[in-house]
């Protein structure tokens, strides 16, 4: 199995310092998920990642005040009404924010 010859040149060409053209990034968004490619370019983008963050990472903590499913139906989002992640979600009282708020901040995470 080889890695379409295209796709290893974008790659190339990011790592180099380049800026993928609007026509790679177009044939980019045409590839397979589950495709060999796909792997590679997820791959090199963790790579990439990792170099400019140093391998150095954060936690952050998001409270939901007010979720709820969100009519737009994105197959690929917890909020999506489709996906029944979020199926009741009253909104939080102050003193429950601020309780989930002060947990977070004594975890060490980041807002
Ligand atoms: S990404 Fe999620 S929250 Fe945003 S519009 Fe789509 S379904 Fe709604």
């Amino acid at each position: 199995m080889k890695v379409e010859a295209r796709v290893k040149d974008v790659v190339s060409k990011v790592y180099d310092g380049e800026i993928p053209t609007a026509t790679d990034i177009r044939h980019l968004l045409k590839i397979e998920p589950h495709s060999l490619e796909a792997g590679f370019i997820l791959s090199a983008a963790d790579n990439l990642n990792r170099i400019a963050s140093q391998n150095q990472a954060e936690v952050h903590a998001q409270i939901g005040i007010n979720c709820a499913p969100c009519s737009r139906n994105c197959s690929f989002c917890a909020f999506a009404a489709r996906n029944k992640v979020f199926q009741d979600c009253p909104e939080l009282g102050f003193e429950t924010a601020l309780h989930m708020a002060r947990k977070s901040q004594t975890n060490a995470h980041n807002f």
